[in-house]
């Protein structure tokens, strides 16, 4: 068995996928990484993953190469490390400079800015008009996030790598990513429609 062939056998399809922030429904779909995908269309089997998106597919290893923007050998050595797989070989040393999923941090660039919009918008829509009053809870979210959000997107575009990276990581683990885009997407919505409902009342 070659070093490929022990990776792929080792490591489900799935559990890696999970590993690296994905979201895996039961029945094993999840919100592909490599298109915007809003609702899952990424199906991960034991083996091999297929989208019926944008028809990405492959093995464990392709995954991998693809998310994290490495060749499939750099991706070998990334999954025998993150999974500490002992294949009997020599381990080829993986490069230590901090990595960058360009998908995942486009991604995440992108939820940004939208939310960060959206916090705006709040904070003069929902500003409070009397001292006495409680402030509307979108107004206190403005003023809690906007400079956390604001850090965050500060340092995945105007950062050094190891930065970037870090922030990554904040937004992969658990697929953080995916939650906060559903939660904007949906705040989103709400406030276009409670808008337009205001301006015709
Ligand atoms: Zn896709």
């Amino acid at each position: 068995m070659n070093v490929f062939e022990a990776i792929k056998a080792a490591v489900p399809m799935r559990e890696a996928a999970e590993h690296y922030g994905l979201r895996v429904l039961p029945n094993g779909m999840a919100c592909c990484p490599f298109h915007e995908d809003h609702h899952p269309s990424l199906k991960l089997n034991e083996d091999y993953f297929f989208c019926f998106g944008c028809g990405a597919h492959g093995d464990v290893i392709d995954f991998t190469a693809k998310l994290w923007g490495l060749s499939a050998q750099e991706a070998v050595e990334k999954l025998r490390g993150d999974f500490e797989i002992e294949t009997g070989q020599t381990p080829i040393p993986f490069p230590t400079s901090p990595e960058v999923a360009p998908n995942l941090e486009r991604l995440c660039i992108r939820v940004l800015k939208e939310y960060l919009r959206l916090l705006r918008i709040w904070r003069l829509r929902y500003a409070p008009v009397t001292l006495g009053c409680d402030p509307d809870d979108r107004f206190v979210e403005s003023l809690q996030m906007e400079p956390v959000i604001s850090f965050f997107l500060d340092s995945l575009i105007a950062g050094d790598s190891v930065l970037r990276e870090r922030v990554l990581q904040v937004f992969r683990k658990d697929g953080t990513i995916y939650e906060l885009r559903d939660y904007v997407e949906r705040k989103r919505e709400e406030e276009a429609r409670h808008y337009q409902e205001e301006k015709i009342a």
